[in-house]
């Protein structure tokens, strides 16, 4: 028997109201939302890819990108097909936007035992979107977290906030992908809105997640100036200690902007040097802005070679050249 989905509402004629996130959809009978992992099933919500897989893997944290957590650990990586956005640059479209991507079958305890196997620090819900995973995730968190492991989203952050609410108390750490501060460009290019996403990770911070943010530099799109210090002052406004990675773009999917130079990525991490203690560069060939360097005396406090981080702190988790405290997670 097929289980039902979370947060729907049966109405009128056999339709179903959809509570998760912000699209709100009204789906009617055979109908799947757009997001491509729940439909209406004779009436009844039910989610596509509950138990099922499209893409596991074992990867360091720092690829996720997480920096100030759990550094140099390696982490148990799955994803479902799917995604309630729907942005023409998707780095990750062919699961992302294809809900019939072939899948395989799983379980939260196959799950807690792989990541038991690999010696990960925990699981990373990532690479498609897991908020729309709803009722899986939160199952296998659960079974992770009883486990003593940690749970990881790597999210758009596009969900609503009591779902959201239901959820974050089992998350340890997350890393949201801000895409820009212009509620046009997520019209547009994602087919999204802005506000639903600057609220969720304002309830992450406030939930005590431990939280890093993803800006994607997109030329011509968003890579100005002023766009980027609008979301370096949204950051700054949660807290300074907050890590903010700049990611380099590459033509993807729909969108054929050229690929961000070095140049901009450089020009963005020193904008956000001026409000932000922890900024870092990825998807980038180079190895600036991987390091994390003391905000007080520019020691280097953890040393990044690919993905791979050496944490050189010290007791209590201090800066080895200054008496600084270093916010990073870590056992
Ligand atoms: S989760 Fe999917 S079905 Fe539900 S409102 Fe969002 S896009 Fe629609």
């Amino acid at each position: 028997m097929m289980r039902a989905a979370a947060w729907w509402r049966p109405l009128e004629n056999g339709q179903v109201a959809c509570d998760l996130c912000p699209v709100e959809c009204r789906l009617r009978e055979g109908q799947t939302g757009p997001c491509a992992t729940r439909s209406n099933h004779q009436g009844t919500m039910v989610p596509l890819h509950y138990g099922r897989i499209v893409s596991a893997a074992v990867d360091p944290v720092e690829k996720k990108p997480l920096y100030h957590f759990f550094p140099g650990r390696p982490i148990l990586s799955v994803a479902a097909p799917g995604c309630n956005l729907h942005c023409m640059f998707c780095q990750n479209w062919n699961i992302s936007q294809d809900g019939g991507a072939r899948t395989e079958k799983t379980s939260p305890a196959e799950l807690v035992a792989m990541a038991r196997a690999e010696h990960s620090v925990g699981i990373a819900f990532t690479y498609s979107e897991p908020l729309v995973w709803f009722e899986f995730v939160k199952d296998t968190a659960e079974a992770f977290r009883a486990q003593g492991l940690k749970n990881v989203l790597v999210t758009n952050g596009y969900l609503k906030p009591a779902p959201l609410a239901e959820l974050l108390p089992l998350i340890d750490a997350a890393n949201v992908d801000l895409k820009s501060m212009d509620d046009l460009f997520y019209r547009k290019i994602c087919k999204a809105r802005l506000d639903p996403v600057l609220a969720a990770i304002r309830q992450f911070h406030a939930a005590g997640v431990h939280l890093e943010i993803t800006n994607l530099l997109i030329p011509g799109h968003n890579d100005q100036d002023a766009q980027i210090a609008a979301l370096v002052d949204f950051v700054a406004d949660l807290g300074s200690d907050i890590p903010l990675h700049f990611s380099a773009y590459h033509p993807a999917w729909k969108l054929n902007a050229p690929p961000t130079p070095l140049a901009t990525l450089l020009r963005a991490r020193d904008l956000a040097g001026k409000k932000l203690k922890y900024v870092y560069l990825g998807n980038a060939k180079t190895a600036e802005g991987r390091d994390t360097v003391c905000p007080d005396c520019g020691t280097v406090v953890i040393e990044r070679s690919g993905y791979r981080g050496v944490d050189k702190r010290r007791d209590q988790g201090r800066c080895p050249g200054c008496p600084a405290r270093i916010p990073v997670v870590a056992a």
